[in-house]
Formats: C-alpha cells, structure tokens, sequence
C-alpha cells in the first residue's frame, strides 16, 4: 500500500509519503502560528506534492490520505468531532471533499496518538502485540489502547483517548478540558511552567534564568544537581508513572508504549515507570512491559497504512 499521510502536531504538521513499512519520503511545516486548518491546506498541498515527486512515486498509485488531528475524531464517520485550542475550524471543513478534488484520493482521519499507536504496532515497538497501551508525552498527554488487535473507539470515537485526562488528582490543578487534576494538567508540556515556577526555591534555581521551560531543560538541570529541577522531575514520573497504572487496570494490556518528545530522556523515564509498574499495578499474570517507541516522531505517518487498511465497519 502506498499513502498519503499527515500528522497535526501542536506546534508542526508532519507530511510523508509511506509505502507499506517505509516511509519513503517526509517534512515538517511550522504551525505554530497557524490560526485555522483552512489558512494551512495550500501549504500542505505544495508539501505534499513536493515530497510525493522526491519519493518517485506518482499520486496515481497512492491509496489515499491519512491524517491524525490532536481532538476526538470520529474515522467511521470521517468526522472531527471535538478540538481542543488547536485547529479550532477543522470541524467544519469537508477535508474528505479536499483530499478528492486536490489529488483524486480517499481521506482517513484518525486520532494523532491513535495513529501512532497504529504505527507502532505494524511497525514498530509493538508489533505483532494484540494488546497495547500507548501515552505520548508532549505538549499534551496523549492516549490510544488497541485489543485484540483493533483499536479500541468506544460509542462516541473516544474511548482510550483521554489517557492524558485521567485525573491523578482530585485536587490538582484545573485542566483545559474542564476537569481538574488530569495528567495533563499536573505534568504535560503545556503545565510544565507553572509545575516549575511553583516549586518551592525556584528563584535560586538555574531554571529561573530560561525565558522558555521544557523537559529537556528540566531533565538536563536535574542531571547537574538543581534541587528545584529534580522535585519537578521526581513529580513528572510519578504522574506519567501513576498514569500508565491507570492505563493498564482499565485496558489489560501486554505492553505499554511511551511515545512523544519527551522520550529524548527515555533512559531516566523507562526503568522508574517499569519499577513503578512492577509495585503498583495489580495484575494477576506478570506484569506489562514498558518500552519507548521505536518509530519516534515517524509513528503517526507510518500508522496511515494500516489505518487505510482497516475495515472501519467491524471496528
Ligand atoms: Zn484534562
């Protein structure tokens, strides 16, 4: 199969051209001043077009185009059903009528970390895994579940997504989606200031001289024995750690995936998450085993395929 595939990240659009496991060709277009999908699509048509004829392969050939958008989306239906301060127009655009008259194709719209977990599992760290579990860790927490080899929806697309809005604590901080406390909230990239700048000694901490805070500078501080560094980052991993136990008790699966930018410190984060796996979750078989994703930012695009593959009517 030969695909079309775009992933709507917070900050960049990543395009590529898949054929079955290979991507044969990608870039990244800069949306971070982006005000609406609409004011992007000429961009990602000229993108799209000028990597389809670095690949060597012809539209003609192709399958269609996949794309994963960071809201809830509805693929039976082709549909976005809700966003979240980003791509705020996209409910109302008739992409399916855009991908037909730009380049003759078929649309496939997804989830973006329900991609990725497609693309892990055809292609990456868990492939060949009926039963998987994935958060990615960035700008937000994402989440995706797949058993029994399909990827679990729910009655309203939702199922599984929220991973990133389960509360870790009832008193925590208010949330963008109306809930207080979620992951998110308490330790994604977009609370990652306030975490840092509520730590107590945070105006001795060499993090006060950052005019921009994210968990790489976190992690990097941390290494070189700043305290205020190492509380956010002992509270980080307990919430992503706390939030793979959640994700295990409600979808039973054999391994959990840890996807996203952050997973640039995935040698601190894997074996505190698996230790905290082994003590807290109650399983009554073994316990899952806690892995990063192999594919990297590439796992969404390589996800188009099997996305495109799949018969939508049994899922
Ligand atoms: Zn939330």
């Amino acid at each position: 199969m030969l695909a079309l595939a775009l992933d709507m990240g917070g900050t960049h659009v990543g395009c590529g051209i898949v054929r079955d496991r290979e991507l044969l060709a990608s870039s990244s277009i800069d949306s971070e001043r982006a005000e609406s999908l609409q004011s992007l699509l000429a961009v990602i048509e000229n993108e799209l077009t000028k990597i389809l004829n670095e690949s060597g392969a012809r539209v003609e050939e192709c399958d269609g185009i996949a794309i994963g958008f960071p809201g809830i989306v509805d693929a039976r239906q082709g549909r976005i059903l809700s966003t979240l301060k980003k791509y705020e127009d996209a409910i109302h655009l008739d992409l399916e009528q855009w991908a037909m008259s730009r380049f003759g194709l078929r649309l496939r719209m997804e989830n973006d970390a329900r991609m990725a977990l497609l693309g892990e599992q055809y292609a990456g760290a868990a492939q060949g895994v009926r039963d998987v579990v994935m958060i990615t860790l960035g700008t937000g927490i994402g989440g995706a579940a797949i058993m029994l080899g399909r990827l679990v929806r729910g009655a309203h697309a939702q199922a599984a997504n929220l991973g990133g809005h389960l509360p870790v604590d009832f008193q925590g901080h208010d949330c963008v989606c109306g809930n207080v406390g979620c992951a998110e909230a308490e330790a994604g990239g977009w609370s990652l200031p306030r975490l840092i700048q509520e730590t107590p000694g945070f105006s001795e901490s060499t993090l006060a001289s950052l005019t921009h805070f994210n968990f790489q500078a976190v992690f990097a501080a941390a290494h070189n024995g700043d305290s205020v560094a190492r509380a956010v980052r002992e509270r980080c991993l307990k919430v992503w750690a706390a939030n793979a136990v959640a994700v295990i008790h409600a979808y039973d699966p054999e391994i959990v995936v840890f996807g996203g930018g952050v997973m640039k410190s995935a040698d601190h984060i894997l074996p505190f998450v698996q230790e905290y796996v082994a003590k807290h979750a109650w399983t009554g078989w073994g316990k899952p085993r806690v892995c990063a994703a192999s594919l990297g930012t590439n796992a969404a695009l390589i996800g188009a395929v099997p996305l495109l593959s799949e018969d939508l009517l049994v899922s």
